[in-house]
């Protein structure tokens, strides 16, 4: 067995060795600007175009659509104040999205709310999951876009895309989805999910940090985020990131080659996870039992701070996560926990466990063998358990 095992791939993931081997040379004896005319130069601009198409081919885009960015946030960013931007100077000045977004999502928003933009949070209900009646009601005259997550990263639900597009497409309102956790683990195709925006992360699907990209439906025009060069069709200034976008590619290719035979161990494993912590006394999941991403086990354990349990886990080598990378550190409950109703005291004793193809049986089993026990004795001594028992009796 490893020195720890890593179940927290809704975080990052380690980039692979096939990844890591095709970007090396683009550091090295390839590492040409893709913007000179010289040979290296050129070689280095085929490299992001052929990167571009594989791109393009696993979303169901054209090459033209494909926009490479530094990352999740970046994309996220541009879309949401580009399309907003552009539709404001027409008046349209209402985004519709979540209360469970990405904070990527969330703070672009608020950002954008205290400009005199208007925002209508739609609400996720107890299992994660959005009402199209609701989305359908919320849509206004002047609503610029749509904004929704395709796929939560702490509750790992999986929203109705293609409805929420055929919506949009109906009302004439332009639709953008933080696709980052979905990406690799779900089949994505833009045209049948009626889909204008997408945004992805090459380190969520074993490439590296730092990169990622935005898709953009051909005839959709939204105001840029970073000015300068004449990269990416003169829509995103700086130096291509050549060997991140080329380890994007071929991560993606991996991943989405592979999903079929992946997912099917991937979610037996989940299901074993969540079956038997389902067995612990006062525990519940969190989300929709099915309709949620294959790797994703979000478990609420009454009596106890999802913090300690961290703690307990790290020390056993298990690397879990209490809610969202980012709120870790914060002690504030994960908003997404409280968009689906949950007590803050029920939030507060969360655990994210997200697992992926690289995790063995012999793991799961493990982490089935530690977690009990480990709750058992932080109920001993947590008086907030003893008053929850003495309330029950
Ligand atoms: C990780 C993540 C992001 C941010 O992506 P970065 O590449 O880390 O900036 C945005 N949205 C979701 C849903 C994510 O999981």
């Amino acid at each position: 067995m490893n020195k720890y095992i890593y179940a927290d791939n809704a975080a990052t993931t380690q980039v692979s060795e096939r990844v890591l081997k095709a970007m090396l040379p683009y550091y090295k004896e390839r590492f040409g600007n893709p913007s000179s005319i010289y040979s290296i130069g050129q070689e280095a601009k085929d490299a992001v175009e052929s990167a571009r198409q594989i791109v393009a081919s696993y979303l169901n885009a054209d090459m033209d659509e494909i926009y490479f960015t530094s990352g999740g946030s970046e994309s996220d960013n541009w879309a949401i104040k580009g399309i907003a931007y552009q539709m404001g100077k027409k008046g349209k000045k209402h985004i519709i999205t979540t209360k469970f977004e990405h904070h990527a999502v969330l703070h672009t928003v608020e950002a954008l709310e205290k400009e005199g933009f208007e925002i209508t949070y739609l609400d996720v209900h107890e299992d994660g999951i959005i009402r199209l009646d609701e989305l359908e009601n919320a849509i206004r005259k002047d609503t610029a876009l749509v904004t929704i997550i395709y796929a939560n990263n702490e509750i790992g639900t999986i929203q109705p895309i293609e409805e929420i597009g055929k919506i949009c497409r109906e009302k004439g309102v332009i639709f953008h989805t933080d696709a980052v956790q979905a990406v690799s683990n779900v089949p994505i195709d833009v045209k049948s999910q009626n889909i204008d925006l997408l945004s992805l992360s090459g380190h969520k699907f074993h490439a590296p940090k730092g990169v990622g990209a935005l898709y953009i439906k051909r005839g959709i025009t939204l105001e840029k985020l970073i000015h300068g060069g004449a990269q990416e069709r003169k829509q995103r200034a700086g130096t291509e990131n050549v060997a991140g976008i080329v380890g994007l590619s071929v991560a993606l290719k991996e991943a989405c080659d592979n999903m079929e035979e992946r997912n099917k161990r991937v979610v037996a494993m989940r299901d074993k996870l969540i079956d038997n912590l389902l067995k612990i006394d006062k525990s519940r999941l969190n989300g929709h039992r099915t309709k949620r991403l294959p790797g994703n086990v979000n478990m609420s354990f009454r009596g106890i701070e999802g913090e300690s349990l961290l703690l307990m886990l790290g020390a056993k080598g298990i690397c879990a996560s209490s809610g969202s990378a980012c709120t870790s550190g914060s002690l504030d409950p994960s908003h997404v926990l409280l968009a689906i109703g949950l007590p803050h005291e029920t939030a507060h004793g969360s655990l994210r466990l997200t697992i992926g193809g690289d995790n063995t049986e012999e793991e799961i089993d493990y982490i089935l063998k530690e977690i009990p026990s480990i709750i058992e004795n932080l109920r001993r001594m947590s008086p907030l358990w003893e008053k929850i028992i003495k309330e029950e009796n």
